[in-house]
């Protein structure tokens, strides 16, 4: 084969994807997305009903289109985001293929051949993947898991408190998605807090961005030593302010393990627990990479620039800090996808001049 079916294929259409097409466009190059969802709004279709992103809506665009100003003016709701992306994509004509799920890339002589699971394959010059995290929740493996015989649930497939309503429930996880639900389900449940450390809480009049700001300057090596705020600390947006007035924003330490009918904590006392929420983040959902032999047990890649190092046709886009600065979130998208699609250009155009 001496043309591929496109030069470049995205695989996932969710925030990362369409930033990456953005640059794509511009740069006049050939691509197609393919996405495994059913419609637009990548993982924020599948987050919970209530939440507010951290990031207020000026520090949430993509690039070329403003996140309009929405109706609650401080944080977007999930609804918001997933309107904007939809929204987003048609605003632009993107081709997107979906719902079309991605089961292996490999190698193949000059192009990389991506192969869908439910048959049928593509072939391109270079692939961008941009699937992010939803699909793989990370639990960690606490003695005795197994033999609990409540309710287990990952914070990637809660959606409401109604289940939960009059039972007890351990939510474990000291982010914003930890705090977030325990805001809400403190509502209507007996709550309980588990956190490896102390919650770091930013102070009220502290909002997202400057999570945004210190993980950039962090990347360009400008870091404020004096600054220990990390992306990972908690935005007191509306609901979780409540819930601290309330009084039940406050975290224990990890229990010893896990029993049938709840937890036993270090010093030995026992605690009944009918659900845990694991609110304990997520890998890379990389394992459509890994025929290509370059997937690290984390499931991360090891990248220069976004580029992998032993897969030059392959570029990684979204995933976290790791493929640039606050690439996960909305605003880093853009960022990361500015400064990679230009070096994917050029890479392009060398392989087409040295093709036979
Ligand atoms: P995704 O949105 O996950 O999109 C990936 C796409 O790839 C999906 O459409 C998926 O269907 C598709 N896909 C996956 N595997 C395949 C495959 N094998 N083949 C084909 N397609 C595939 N960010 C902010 O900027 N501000 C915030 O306030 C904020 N709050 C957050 C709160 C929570 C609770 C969480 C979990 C995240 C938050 N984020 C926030 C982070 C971030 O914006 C999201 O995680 C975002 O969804 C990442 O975008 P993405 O495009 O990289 O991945």
């Amino acid at each position: 084969m001496t043309k591929p079916d496109h030069e470049v294929i995205v695989v996932g259409g969710g925030q990362a994807g369409l930033a990456v097409a953005y640059y794509l466009r511009r740069l006049g190059l050939d691509f197609l997305i393919v996405d495994a969802g059913d419609g637009p709004g990548g993982a924020w279709v599948h987050t919970w009903d209530s939440l507010h992103l951290f990031s207020p809506a000026a520090y949430s665009s993509l690039p070329g289109w403003p996140f309009p100003p929405g109706a609650t003016d401080g944080y977007p709701t999930r609804d918001e985001v997933i309107s904007y992306l939809t929204r987003y994509e048609a605003r632009y004509d993107f081709p997107i293929d979906r719902p079309r799920t991605v089961g292996a890339v490999e190698r193949e002589g000059t192009f990389l051949r991506i192969g869908f699971r439910d048959g049928g394959s593509l072939a391109a010059r270079a692939v961008v993947s941009a699937t992010g995290t939803w699909a793989a929740p990370f639990v960690p493996d606490y003695p005795g898991r197994e033999l609990f015989e409540g309710v287990q649930l990952h914070s990637a497939h809660y959606r409401t408190p109604a289940a939960f309503a009059g039972k007890r429930v351990l939510i474990v996880g000291g982010g914003n998605s930890g705090a977030q639900l325990l805001a809400e389900l403190s509502e209507v449940a007996q709550t309980t807090w588990m956190t490896l450390r102390e919650p770091v809480f930013l102070p009220d009049d502290v909002d997202g961005r400057v999570l945004f700001e210190r993980a950039s300057a962090r990347v360009r090596g400008i870091d404020d030593a004096s600054s220990t705020t990390t992306i990972g600390d908690i935005v007191m947006v509306p609901p979780v302010k409540e819930a601290r007035t309330r009084g039940v924003l406050k975290a224990v330490r990890p229990f010893a393990r896990l029993i049938p009918g709840g937890v036993v904590w270090r010093d030995g006392t026992e605690s009944t627990v009918d659900a845990i929420i694991w609110c304990t983040g997520f890998r890379p959902a990389t394992d459509h990479l890994k025929p290509l032999g370059i997937v690290e047990p984390d499931g991360r890649i090891e990248v220069v620039e976004q580029r992998a190092v032993k897969e030059p046709r392959l570029w990684l886009a979204g995933y976290g800090n790791w493929t640039g600065a606050a690439s996960a979130t909305l605003l880093g998208a853009g960022r990361t996808a500015r400064e990679m699609t230009p070096r994917l250009a050029q890479a392009l155009a060398e392989a087409i001049s040295a093709a036979p």
